[in-house]
């Protein structure tokens, strides 16, 4: 039997939001790889090996992924929301670098509906004119370039889509993300902290810039912030096309 590796987006959370090219390799895979809160979304059935792993793992898990692959096994890897997006997707080329042989496989990525997105929908369409999507985690990056990154997104008015704004490891962060933006952006900026998207938990808060707070994050919400264009119209956000 021929091995392959599917990269997979599973989407924000809602059924209804996992593709049909996703389920089909989930279907056929005998393997699925990915960190376990993840794989718990993937039903249990006779003849699929789920492998769960602890997070900050990703090159081990994409090797284990290859490996499983070169010896004929087909192997879904899961991520949430897009795999491109600050996920596995980049994690299995990097494993594939020097490895001519894994680099043979047949390897496929399949994308997903990527929180931001889903978050902005929950919203209206506040990311209808040019936006950003940045990382506020510092595991792979120094949290200098984040905030330059964040400084550069209001000077040149991207809406804005941050990722990862807040974890117990790292409280303060996000704090000194806002203070950034408020000396670049008026205080009527909108902000809309989107929680669990799509999920049973999802909550939509729109705030201004002044009055938003750091504990209104946490590592299930996903961040936007709008451009100076950016308005309510009734209880929706949303953004001109033309700016
Ligand atoms: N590949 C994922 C992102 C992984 S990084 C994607 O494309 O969505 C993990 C971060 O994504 C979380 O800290 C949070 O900022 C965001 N996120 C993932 N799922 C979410 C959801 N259902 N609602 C809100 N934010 C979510």
């Amino acid at each position: 039997m021929k091995g392959w590796v599917v990269v997979a987006g599973l989407g924000p959370g809602a059924d209804g939001l996992v593709t049909p090219d996703v389920a089909a390799a989930l279907a056929a895979a005998t393997d699925v790889v990915g960190y376990a809160p993840y794989v718990a979304r993937v039903l249990p059935r006779a003849g699929l090996a789920l492998h769960a792993s602890d997070n900050r793992v990703e090159l081990a898990r994409a090797a284990h992924a290859l490996r499983l692959a070169a010896r004929g096994r087909r192997v879904v890897v899961v991520s949430s929301g897009d795999p491109g997006v600050f996920a596995m997707a980049s994690a299995l080329f990097e494993a594939m670098e020097g490895r001519p042989d894994w680099q043979r496989l047949e390897v496929r990525v399949l994308p997903g509906i990527t929180a931001m997105l889903a978050a902005a929908a929950a919203a209206g369409a506040p990311l209808g004119h040019d936006f950003c999507a940045i990382n506020l985690s510092d595991n792979l990056k120094p949290f200098d370039l984040v905030l330059r990154r964040v400084w550069l997104a209001a000077e040149g008015d991207f809406a804005m889509a941050f990722y990862n704004p807040r974890s117990r490891a790292r409280p303060d962060q996000f704090r000194q993300v806002l203070e950034v933006l408020r000396t670049r952006c008026e205080p009527d900026r909108l902000v809309i902290f989107a929680r669990a998207v799509s999920t049973p938990d999802q909550e939509i808060r729109v705030v201004t810039l002044d009055t938003a707070r750091e504990e209104m994050a946490d590592m299930r919400t996903v961040v936007l912030v709008g451009s100076s264009r950016t308005r309510a119209v009734g209880r929706f956000v949303y953004t001109p096309r033309s700016a």
